[in-house]
Order: C-alpha cells, then structure tokens, then sequence
C-alpha cells in the first residue's frame, strides 16, 4: 500500500446504508464508517458519528433537530 493510498482510505469517512457497521450521519445525511469518523458526539447517551466536524458544529447548535432525524432511521 503507498502512503497517498493509505491517506486516501483513513480520510474518507463516507459509506453506504450496505457497509457493515455504518452508521448515519443526521446533519448531512451520509453514511460513516464509525473508526473513519471525523466527528462523534454523545447525545441522550446515544454515540453519533460524523462525516465532517462541521456537521459536528451543526449538530452541536440544534441537536433537538438532528436527533429527532437520526432516530427516524
Ligand atoms: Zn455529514
């Protein structure tokens, strides 16, 4: 494996609904592998991982609003 590969894999965080252990992202939409996640926040103790941190910042303004999006999955 090169490095520019390597560097490639550890930085995209994005999955399908099919990875094993994805999970969603409620700001964006996307779905993360947890390990490759760029963000995480624990809300109502529920463990939620992030594409970006600026989906971290969004969801940390109105979390009301994204966990109510989340848990609709
Ligand atoms: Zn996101």
């Amino acid at each position: 494996m090169t490095h520019h590969a390597h560097h490639d894999e550890h930085d995209d965080p994005h999955a399908t609904i099919d990875t094993p252990g994805a999970t969603h992202d409620p700001v964006c939409g996307h779905w993360v592998v947890p390990e490759k996640a760029h963000g995480r926040t624990t809300y109502q103790g529920v463990t939620i991982h992030f594409c970006s941190t600026m989906c971290e910042r969004a969801f940390a303004k109105t979390p009301e609003r994204f966990f109510a999006r989340y848990q609709a999955r």
